[in-house]
């Protein structure tokens, strides 16, 4: 199915299959629920979106040569009762994986916006 999606849409370059697809992905980061460590109970996680800082090493054993990157308006979730806001470490490790290439490109850069990492 793959092959022939890319062969109609992509001329059967199947990465560019890919790129396509995730370029038009713009569903909602969806709403959930899940136990809220500080309400000790299960409640609905909402989707909000916030600046958020990362710090970004330049060298393995130079922790000196890092610099902070404030990447705006990253998705997360914050507790419908309390607020609480928690941390998609798996989203955490993606966006530093992609600004870590984005500060070699860009270098002196301050600030990103979250969609330009996923576009
Ligand atoms: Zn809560």
């Amino acid at each position: 199915m793959l092959k022939i999606k890319a062969a109609l849409y992509n001329n059967g370059d199947v990465e560019q299959y890919f790129k396509g697809l995730l370029a038009s992905d713009t569903r909602p980061v969806p709403d959930y629920e899940s136990y809220c460590l500080s309400c000790r109970e299960m409640r609905t996680m909402i989707s909000i979106n916030r600046d958020e800082e990362f710090t970004i090493q330049h060298s393995d054993h130079e922790p000196k040569d890092s610099i902070k990157v404030i990447v705006e308006s990253v998705p997360k979730h914050k507790c419908s009762t309390c607020g609480k806001v928690s941390t998609n470490v798996k989203l955490s490790a993606a966006i530093e994986e992609a600004l870590d290439v984005q500060v070699k490109i860009h270098s002196g850069i301050k600030t990103i916006p979250f969609c330009s990492l996923v576009s």
